[in-house]
C-alpha cells in the first residue's frame, strides 16, 4: 500500500521585522491511507505551522508535501481542516451550517444534499437540523463542525486541538465521539495535541515533535491489543500506561 501523503524534508521560518524564527526543520514522515496520526510536541515548537503546511495555506521553504502524489495547495476540497473553534455561523440553522462549503463552492447538486442528510441522520443530528448553534452542547457543535468537514468528502482530515475548549468530561466523551466517527468515515486524519492521553488513544502513532524548530524526535507505533478498540477503551488498555511514560520521557528529555 502507497501513503497518501507524504512529508519530505520540509522546513518553514517565519520573517518578521525583529527578525527570523525557524519553526520547522527537515521534517519528513508518511501516512497511508485510512490511519490516524496524532502530533504531539512542546507548546510553540511548530505543530500549527505543519498543519498549515499539509493544509496548503503556507508554502514550505525547502522539501515538498504531496496528497496522492499531487503538491497540496490551498483552496484544495481535499484537505479538511477542524480547529479548536467550531466556527459554526449563529444566524444558519445546522443545517444550512454543514451546507455552508458546497453552498460556496456551488455545489448544491441533489447526490450531494442526500449525502448531507444521510450524515446528518447516522451521526444522530437530524433531530437538530433546525435548531441554531447556540441550542446545542459543545459537543454537539464539534460533531455538527465535523460532519461539515466530511460533508465535502475530504482525502484527508487534519484536526487542530479541537477538544480543548471543552471541558474535561467532555472532552473524554466527544474526543471518542469523533474518533469513532473518523474511523466509520475510513479518513486519513492528523490531530495535533498537548495532551499525550489523547494523542494515544485515538492514534495508530504518535509523532513526537523536538522544541522549536521541530524536528521529528520519534515515531512510536501504537499496539493496544483490545477487540473493538475505541479512544475511551483504548485508555484501559493494558499498555496504554506503557506508551503514556514513554511518550513524557521523550516530551521531557529535550524540555
Ligand atoms: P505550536 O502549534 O506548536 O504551538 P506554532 O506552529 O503555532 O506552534 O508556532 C511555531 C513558532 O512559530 C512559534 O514560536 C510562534 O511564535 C511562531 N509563529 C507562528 N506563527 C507565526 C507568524 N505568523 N509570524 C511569526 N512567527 C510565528
Amino acid at each position: 500500500m502507497n501513503p497518501i501523503l507524504k512529508v519530505r524534508d520540509v522546513c518553514l521560518s517565519y520573517h518578521t521585522l525583529s527578525g527570523e524564527t525557524p519553526a520547522l526543520s527537515h521534517i519528513s514522515f508518511d501516512l497511508m491511507p485510512g490511519e490516524f496520526l496524532s502530533i504531539v510536541g512542546p507548546s510553540g515548537c511548530g505543530k500549527s505551522t505543519l498543519l498549515n503546511l499539509i493544509a496548503g495555506l503556507l508554502a514550505p521553504e525547502c522539501g515538498s508535501i504531496t496528497l496522492d502524489e499531487k503538491p497540496v495547495s490551498a483552496g484544495s476540497t481535499a484537505v479538511g481542516y477542524m480547529l479548536q473553534k467550531d466556527h459554526l455561523l449563529e444566524w444558519r440553522s445546522i443545517y444550512k451550517n454543514i451546507l455552508l462549503g458546497l453552498e460556496i463552492r456551488k455545489e448544491l447538486t441533489p447526490e450531494k444534499l442526500s449525502h448531507a442528510e444521510e450524515l446528518l441522520r447516522i451521526y444522530g443530528l437530524d433531530r437538530f437540523r433546525d435548531a441554531r448553534p447556540s441550542q446545542l452542547s459543545g459537543g454537539m457543535r464539534q460533531r455538527a463542525a465535523l460532519i461539515r468537514t466530511l460533508v465535502l468528502k475530504p482525502e484527508l482530515l487534519l484536526l487542530d486541538e479541537p477538544f480543548s475548549a471543552l471541558d474535561y468530561q467532555t472532552r473524554l466523551n466527544v474526543s471518542d465521539d469523533i474518533g469513532k466517527i473518523l474511523r466509520n468515515s475510513g479518513k486519513p486524519a492528523i490531530l495535533v495535541t498537548h495532551d499525550i492521553s489523547e494523542a494515544i488513544s485515538m492514534a495508530d502513532r504518535v509523532l513526537i515533535l523536538s522544541p522549536r524548530p521541530a524536528t521529528v524526535q520519534k515515531i512510536v507505533d501504537i499496539h493496544l491489543n483490545i477487540n473493538n478498540r475505541t479512544p475511551l477503551s483504548s485508555r484501559n488498555a493494558p499498555d496504554f500506561k506503557k506508551y503514556f511514560n514513554l511518550i513524557w520521557k521523550e516530551l521531557n528529555e529535550n524540555a
